[in-house]
Parts: C-alpha cells; structure tokens; sequence
C-alpha cells in the first residue's frame, strides 16, 4: 500500500471531476482525479439503452470544447457522451488513476487523508465530484411490496425486456419516469404513472427548442445567492423532456394520448394496496400555472432583446389534462400490474466521506461549493452556484469560480 502526498485530490472523473482537473493544471497546482471505474463511469453503467441527452448537442459542450458534429440540434446517446467526456479527459490531460475506489475521507492534520482501494493520499485540498446522482431515492414503503411484483429502479431499468409480461406502474413523472413510461407503453403493456410534483416544459417553444430559450433569456444563468428559495430549488426535479430526432413533447398530455393511466403520487402501500394522493389536479394545475410562468419571462426577454419569435404570436399549451376521476388505489396482488419501476429521483452516495458534512437528508453543506470544512470543496451538485449548476454545459463558470475559491485558500495557507 502506497502513501503519498498531493496538492489537491479531485474525487471522480465525470464531466465535473474533469472541468475541475483543467482549471487545477491552468494555475499549476498538482492534483490528481481518482475514479473507481473509468472516465464517464456513470454513462457507461447507469443509464438505459434507449437514452439520449435531453440537452440538445450544441449546449454538450465543456470548456474549450464545443460541440463540433454535423447535428448541432440532435440528442447524444449515452454512447456519444462516453465519447465525449473520454475525448475531453484526452483533451486536458486529466491525471487520471481509474480503478481506484476512495473509501473513506477524513481530516488530518495539513488537510485531508484519503483512503482509497490503492492506498493512502494526504491531501490539502479535495474536490468532491462524484456526483448528484449515485443511488435511487426510495420511499420507505418500497419495502413492503408484495414478493410476487418485480421491482426495478432507474438504475436497473435497461429495457422492456426485462420486466415479466403484463401491467407496470411506473413511480414519478420527472424526466426518468416520462421516458420510461412511453417506452413501456409502446413496448405494449398497460401502464399506470404515478405522478407527483413536476417540471413540465414544451420540447420547442415558438419554433426552438425550449432549452435555447433557458439558455439565451439568462434563466439557466440565475446565480444560487439570487434564488428565492434555494432549498427548494436544488430539490427541483428534473423537467418532463425527452430528446428524439422529431422534437417530440413528453408530457402528461402526450402520455395520456398513448394510453398511459394517470394517478396521483404514491402515497403508502398498505395490505398490498398501493394508496394514491388524491392531489392529482392540483399539481398538474401548478404545473401548468409555473409553466405558463416560465413562457412569460420568455417572451418578456424576447421583448426587451427585439428578438422576433418566429410565430406571430407567443405559443401556449393546453392544460393538462387530468382524469376525471384518477383512481386512489391499486391492488397489487390483483394481477393486473406485475412490476413498478421506482423514477422517483436520484441522490448521491456519501457513505465513504467520514468529516461531518452531510446533513440529515443526506445532502453537503456547502456555500456555492465550498463546503463546510476548510479546503474540501463540491461540484456538479443541483444549483450549486447557478441554475444551470449539474448540466453539462453549466460546469464551465462553477468550476472556474469553485477553483479559484481553492487557489486562494491555498495562498493563504502558503
Ligand atoms: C438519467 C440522467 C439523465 C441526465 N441527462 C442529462 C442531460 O440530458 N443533459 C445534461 O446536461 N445532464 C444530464 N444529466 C445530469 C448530469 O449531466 C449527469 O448526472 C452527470 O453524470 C453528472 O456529472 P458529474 O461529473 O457531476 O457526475 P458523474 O458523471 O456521476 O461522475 C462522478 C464520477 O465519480 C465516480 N465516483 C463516485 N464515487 C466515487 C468514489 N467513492 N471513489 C472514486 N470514484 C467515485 C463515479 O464512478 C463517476 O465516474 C443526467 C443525469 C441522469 C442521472
């Protein structure tokens, strides 16, 4: 077993760990990425088959790399983001040492020691980029199910084919569930979804894809010292998208129009009953209100700019359409379902960080990614420093200012 002694240790080499390793090699402070698979570990093994990026590619980029494919306006697959971020580690010269598992974090007396599946490592300064998204949140409930339904969650879900023949009741409506509900809808099973809060946005509003639109009105750029509620807004989930080559909305609507059954959010599961909220309405009411919201600073900022939305008229959607009478229970004993598929969000992995830094939900404390112990620091985290903060194309100005944060706390040391 090796000990040795680094300037800066940065935990895992996805797109943050890798942004974070370009900037440390700019200002010349060693450094190295530990990684417990290889680049990209988590494109490569958690995501199912059919999955694309619901960021178009021309907003794929990293510092210094832009998006330079003959589709700007197309959706990678998980395979083309593998590629990316391995062509991007190439790019900077990431000090790279994959296999290399940290299992524990704790202060020493110059800074950090880490523990790792290859030894020891003191450090000064460590980066935590091993991501938002490491395991499934689950509620407690999910326990108690009965033997005979097939459970998998998001992480496991690959395709189809995987689940028994018959009904499935897909659990949450964000990004995750959507997707997956239409491919197991097409796949030709009944489906129930489940549907909790929700982010629902159009694919293309007023002929562009809405997430130019984030982009270019400055609403992904809104900075985490400007957000109302910033709690709430790092616990946001994911907006109802999907990424195919014709643009297609995803939403409840859409669904419905597939033949998915809507009901309202998991509430309990009680002598093999699955008991749903009877709040359906409402949060496809607020829903569409906070969408209706979102296209007024739209068109507001389009206003103001003098740019001319290629419709004549600013485009609205129709409400959703919520069920008559959603039903509030299902026997899953009956027969009718035979698997759930949990999309009910994901959460990060901390177990092996042993400085007490993590809050009882299981979230860092940190202040625009430094967190709350001198010299350990935070990226890729949900609105870390701006909105845009675990996108792609949003770890460029976090991972410039969270760097320069750590560059200085080292002068002083110095
Ligand atoms: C289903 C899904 C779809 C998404 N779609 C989009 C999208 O369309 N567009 C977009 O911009 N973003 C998307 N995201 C968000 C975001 O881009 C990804 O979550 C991205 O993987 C985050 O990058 P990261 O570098 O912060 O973390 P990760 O990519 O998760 O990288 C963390 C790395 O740390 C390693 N690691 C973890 N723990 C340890 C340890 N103890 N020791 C050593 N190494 C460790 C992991 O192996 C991994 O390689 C999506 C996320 C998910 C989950």
């Amino acid at each position: 077993m090796s000990s040795e002694r680094i300037t800066t240790v940065v935990i895992g080499a996805g797109h943050a760990g890798l942004t974070a390793s370009k900037f440390l090699t700019e200002r010349s402070i060693d450094h190295v990425v530990l990684e417990r698979g290889e680049p990209a570990n988590s494109w490569r093994h958690e995501r199912w088959d059919s999955l694309r990026l619901l960021t178009p590619n021309w907003q794929s980029r990293l510092p210094g790399f832009d998006y330079d494919g003959p589709d700007p306006d197309g959706y990678m697959t998980s395979a083309d983001v593998v590629e990316l971020i391995t062509r991007f580690a190439v790019h900077v010269r990431a000090p790279i040492r994959t296999n290399t598992n940290v299992t524990s974090l704790r202060r020493a007396d110059e800074g950090y020691r880490v523990t790792t599946s290859d030894g020891e490592i003191e450090a000064r300064t460590v980066v935590i980029a091993s991501g938002a998204c490491n395991r499934q949140a689950m509620p407690d409930f999910a326990s108690g199910l009965p033997a005979e339904i097939e459970q998998l969650t998001a992480f496991g879900y690959r395709n189809p084919a995987q689940l028994p023949d018959g009904g499935v009741l897909v659990v949450g409506a964000s990004a995750t569930g959507v997707q997956l509900a239409a491919e197991l809808r097409q796949s030709g099973r009944p489906v129930i979804l489940s549907v909790g809060e929700h982010v629902r946005l159009p694919r293309t509003y007023c002929g562009r894809d809405v997430l130019w639109w984030m982009d270019a009105s400055g609403v992904w750029d809104q900075r985490y010292d400007e957000v109302d509620d910033l709690t709430r807004a790092r616990r946001l989930p994911s907006p109802q998208l999907v990424g195919t080559p014709d643009r297609t909305t995803l939403d409840l609507n859409a669904l419905a129009a597939m033949g998915v059954e809507l009901v309202g959010r998991l509430a309990a599961v009680r002598d093999g009953r699955a008991l749903f909220s009877g709040g359906l309405r409402n949060v496809c009411s607020l829903a569409d209100l906070k969408l209706e919201r979102l296209l007024g600073v739209f068109d507001e900022w389009a206003r103001t700019e003098g740019r001319k939305p290629a419709a004549a008229a600013p485009e609205r959607f129709a409400p959703t359409e919520v069920p008559r009478s959603a039903r509030l229970q299902l026997d899953l004993r009956g027969g009718e379902i035979r698997a759930i598929v949990w999309a009910t969000g994901f959460a990060p992995d901390y177990r092996w960080l042993d400085v007490p830094v993590v809050d009882a939900k299981g979230h860092l404390r940190h202040d625009g990614g430094a967190v709350d112990s001198p010299g350990l620091y935070a990226l890729g985290l949900p609105v870390l420093r701006r909105r845009k903060s675990t996108f792609i194309h949003g770890i460029e100005d976090d991972a410039r200012e969270v760097i320069d944060h750590l560059a200085g706390f080292l002068a002083v040391r110095r």
